[in-house]
């Protein structure tokens, strides 16, 4: 293995080794690498708020990767865990995503120290409005500057209070509800964005399922259906990939990792029996199915697929050499240390990188923004139309068949999913679906086209890093 990988690098260090691998293999302008990989500035901030009768100091964090385009774009995190160090990393993460799928963003990304379920709701509104305060005020929230939205620990309701707390300090701004994305659909949300990266982990390995020889690396073969998953963490991501891939493409979930340990079952578990269970309970432990208190021993399980969704460096030096699924899709960010994905790609498993593979949040936060910018829900002017299209072919398929005495008749199903027009839901799948395959074709066609590249998150970087480049060199860098 490369010396300097016998020992842990820190999550920034892995994405910038990952990133050197990538550059190593291409032509930039001298200067460019340099400019591309270092974290252009990262705000700190300590602010107090009166709770339980005395001031408490939190720590936050605002860190802008790259600025190639703007807005930058990247979710904040609530983690006891936060540091400089991870939210620059996942800022870099946030700049090499976007420009994947092609979402018109920098990267940038923003952390608060805080275990968020030490606090109550109240609680949490008044940090989070401060917290914003302080964002808003330099711009690190701004609707063409800098567009945060929910990471892990944060959902739609500390975004609605986030894009409240900016338009109360930015009161004639037409557009301040796209200073934030992931808002509920009730104050300037789109429907989909909550199980978007979900959705995207799964159109992730729906596109790598349509490519035989994608498949043949990973030594799998078939299709989707009848796959032994495993899932580590069944928060909104995981929850909403194993979901529909059970659901939906016929997958057996037969293992669920929690922080309590974890659920086994080779016939497959039933997700949101699991999920309403942790909801009620706390954990996995006492759900009617065998139950593994050292969780992290799952991930070695034999399965087909594994599907980190929880925390970053979970694959290390420690279990990569004892990881079994053949297939590993990265639904978080960072999961797998660098050191670990050295060893993994000796051992022929096939990964599927993060900033591909959960790129499905910010793609519906793209097309959110749009929506808010645009101040009309998508569908709207056409929903209606296309309807009442569908309805006259309908009627002339009808009347020819009756005419000519053929007598076909429409089955009822084909008629109602067929005069349907699209509404905001539909529309949002769809261009979630054709940007997660257009993106993947464009890594495919690298990683299989180049002797040089041998791995999906090489070839995803090169791609990334290239449009970054292309993004610079136009603007006259
Ligand atoms: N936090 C998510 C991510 O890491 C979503 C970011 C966004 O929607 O801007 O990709």
């Amino acid at each position: 293995m490369d010396g300097n990988l016998a020992k842990e690098l820190s999550f920034r260090e892995s994405v910038n080794l990952m990133f050197d691998r990538a550059v190593a293999l291409m032509e930039l302008p001298p200067g460019l690498e340099d400019k591309i990989r270092v974290c252009n500035s990262t705000y700190t901030v300590r602010f107090g708020v009166k709770l339980r009768g005395e001031i408490k100091t939190f720590t936050g964090y605002r860190s802008v990767h790259s600025e190639h385009k703007e807005p930058v774009k990247g979710g904040i995190r609530y983690a006891l865990g936060v540091n400089q160090d991870e939210v620059e990393a996942l800022a870099a993460l946030m700049t090499f995503k976007c420009s994947l799928v092609e979402a018109p963003f920098g990267g940038s990304k923003g952390g608060l120290c805080i275990d968020p379920r030490a606090y109550d709701e109240d609680e949490l509104e008044r940090i989070t409005r401060r917290f914003a305060y302080e964002l808003v005020k330099r711009d690190l929230i701004d609707p063409a500057q800098n567009v945060p939205a929910p990471d892990m620990g944060t959902g739609e309701r500390e975004m609605a209070w986030i894009a409240d707390q900016y338009a109360r300090m930015n009161t004639t701004d037409i557009n301040a509800p796209a200073c934030v994305t992931g808002k509920p659909p009730h104050a300037g949300g789109i429907r989909g964005r909550v199980e978007a990266t979900g959705r995207g982990v799964q159109y992730a390995l729906q596109e790598f399922f349509r490519h035989p020889d994608a498949i043949a690396m990973s030594g799998l073969n078939g299709t989707l259906d009848g796959k032994k998953v495993v899932v580590q963490g069944l928060g909104n991501v995981g929850y909403h990939a194993a979901k529909f891939l059970s659901g939906e493409d016929g997958c057996k979930i037969t293992a669920i990792i929690e922080r309590d340990g974890a659920l086994v079952d080779e016939a497959g578990l039933d997700v949101e029996a699991v999920f309403q269970w942790i909801k009620a309970n706390g954990g996995v432990k006492g759900y009617d199915a065998t139950y593994v208190a050292n969780g992290a021993s799952a991930l070695e399980h034999d399965c087909d697929i594994l599907i980190p969704a929880a925390l970053e460096g979970v694959i290390n030096l420690s279990n990569a050499d004892r990881i079994k699924a053949p297939l590993i899709i990265e639904a978080a960010n960072g999961p797998i240390t660098a050191g670990a994905d050295a060893l993994l790609q000796q051992r022929g498993k096939v990964i599927i990188p993060d900033l591909y593979a959960n790129a499905g949040g910010v793609t519906v936060s793209y097309f959110e923004w749009v929506k808010n910018l645009s101040h009309i829900r998508f569908g709207r002017m056409q929903r209606r139309q296309e309807e009442s299209r569908h309805q006259l072919i309908v009627n002339e398929l009808e009347r020819l068949s009756q005419d000519s005495g053929i007598g076909w008749t429409l089955s009822p199903d084909f008629k109602e999913s067929y005069l349907r027009g699209a509404g905001e839901l539909e529309l949002v799948r769809s261009g979630l679906d054709d940007t997660m395959r257009s993106a993947y074709q464009a890594m495919h066609n690298v990683w299989r086209s180049r002797d040089d590249v041998t791995d999906l998150r090489t070839a995803a970087y090169i791609v990334a890093i290239e449009r970054v480049a292309e993004a610079y060199k136009a603007k006259g860098l």
